[in-house]
């Protein structure tokens, strides 16, 4: 970065490639379509888990699904643009918070797959459901810390992380896709840090009781710095959400701008070493990608059904419209795309 703050291409770049991940431990079957080889010996059998975790995950999804039909209006949340308090609560009630994490650490341990067939569940009902739960096990404070963290760091947040909210704070003003420009900077002050800067589209940031924050920490005597990954609890002084943001299409989001003003981190907030918070953070984000995917099955879902009905039901020239040629084409145009999406997933 230069002395104005600016970024020239090879510096964004680098930056980027510095913390992409470099060993695979499995092969990819979307990286092998892409180089035009259908693996199908990675997907096909499909994988189904033990016995026990399958039990496990089918009673969960039970009682979400039994949740989700008697407990939640979803025209409640799109008029008031809120989850209502009770529905949070009663998803905490359920452990839905916990869903990804182990039982060790008082979570429900569910398997990936369950995790996104919940996901899917929740995302036929309304997407803020799904953007609530997702944004804070996906790349909130569990993600993280269970991948990176030390036991201790484990054993303090991620029992608290099965019954309260966290967020991900990376992006900024001035810093979507391209983070070598990230401002927000961490200086170190003894055994602390102080934070400062801006977050923006931060999903769950207006109501968290965690956060976790990428800041650039100022190379010195003693320390690397560089990008790095701090879990600040959202009530520590210096911490303000001076805007909630409203999404077109995601009515309910608690999406916040966060203002950070030497805010106080004691270094064993630090989540790895300095320096190694953008791989972290992209580390934490690939993991993500798999849940609004899977948030957006139970959508697509949700409108072959009422694609379906409607078209079985509505009768004109004599028949239901659904037999007519041109609906039954975009029927089925929907119910593939639908299928594709969950395929894929
Ligand atoms: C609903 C929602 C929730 C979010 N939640 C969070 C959150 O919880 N935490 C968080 O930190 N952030 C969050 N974000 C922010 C999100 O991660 C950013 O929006 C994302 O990183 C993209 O940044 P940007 O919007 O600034 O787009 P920009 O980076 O400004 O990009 C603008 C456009 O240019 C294109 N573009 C940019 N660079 C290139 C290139 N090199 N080549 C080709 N095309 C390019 C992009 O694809 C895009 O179409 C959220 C965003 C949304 C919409």
């Amino acid at each position: 970065m230069t002395a104005t703050g600016e970024v020239n291409e090879r510096q964004a770049r680098q930056v980027a490639e510095e913390a992409r991940e470099a060993r695979w431990d499995q092969p990819s079957f979307g990286k092998e379509l892409f180089l035009g080889r259908l693996r199908l010996d990675l997907v096909h059998p499909y994988p189904r888990g033990s016995a026990e975790a399958m039990e496990r995950g089918e009673a969960f999804l039970a009682e979400l699904r039994e949740f989700c039909e008697t407990q939640i209006d979803a025209a409640v949340i799109e008029r008031e643009a809120q989850i209502p308090d009770k529905v949070i609560q009663g998803l905490k009630g359920l452990g839905a918070f916990g869903m990804k994490i182990g039982v060790d650490y008082e979570g429900l341990g569910l398997s990936q797959v369950y995790y996104n067939k919940a996901l899917a569940l929740v995302g036929s009902v309304h997407p803020a459901l799904g953007a609530l739960l997702s944004a804070h096990q996906s790349i909130g404070v569990p993600q993280p810390v269970s991948m990176f963290g030390t036991t201790e760091q484990k054993q303090t947040w991620l029992p608290r992380c099965t019954r309260e909210i966290s967020a991900f704070l990376l992006t900024e003003p001035d810093v979507g896709s391209d983070p070598a420009r990230l401002h927000a900077t961490a200086t170190p002050d003894g055994d602390d840090y102080l934070l400062n800067g801006v977050k923006l589209w931060t999903t769950n940031g207006v109501i968290a009781d965690l956060l976790v924050v990428m800041a650039q920490v100022p190379p010195g005597e003693g320390h690397k710095g560089g990008i790095t990954a701090f879990v600040i609890e959202a009530d520590t002084p210096g911490i303000v959400v001076t805007n909630r943001n409203a999404f077109m299409g995601l009515r309910g989001i608690e999406n916040g701008l966060t203002k950070l003003t030497d805010v106080r981190v004691p270094a064993a907030n630090r989540i790895g070493r300095e320096g190694e918070g953008l791989k972290i953070a992209l580390t934490t984000l690939n993991v993500g990608r798999l849940s609004l995917p899977a948030v957006c099955t139970g959508a697509a879902k949700w409108c072959v059904k009422i694609a379906r009905e409607w078209s079985k039901e509505r009768v004109q020239w004599g028949r239901p419209v659904g037999e007519h040629d041109a609906v039954a084409g975009k029927v089925a145009f929907i119910a593939a795309t639908a299928y594709g999406i969950e395929s894929m997933v």
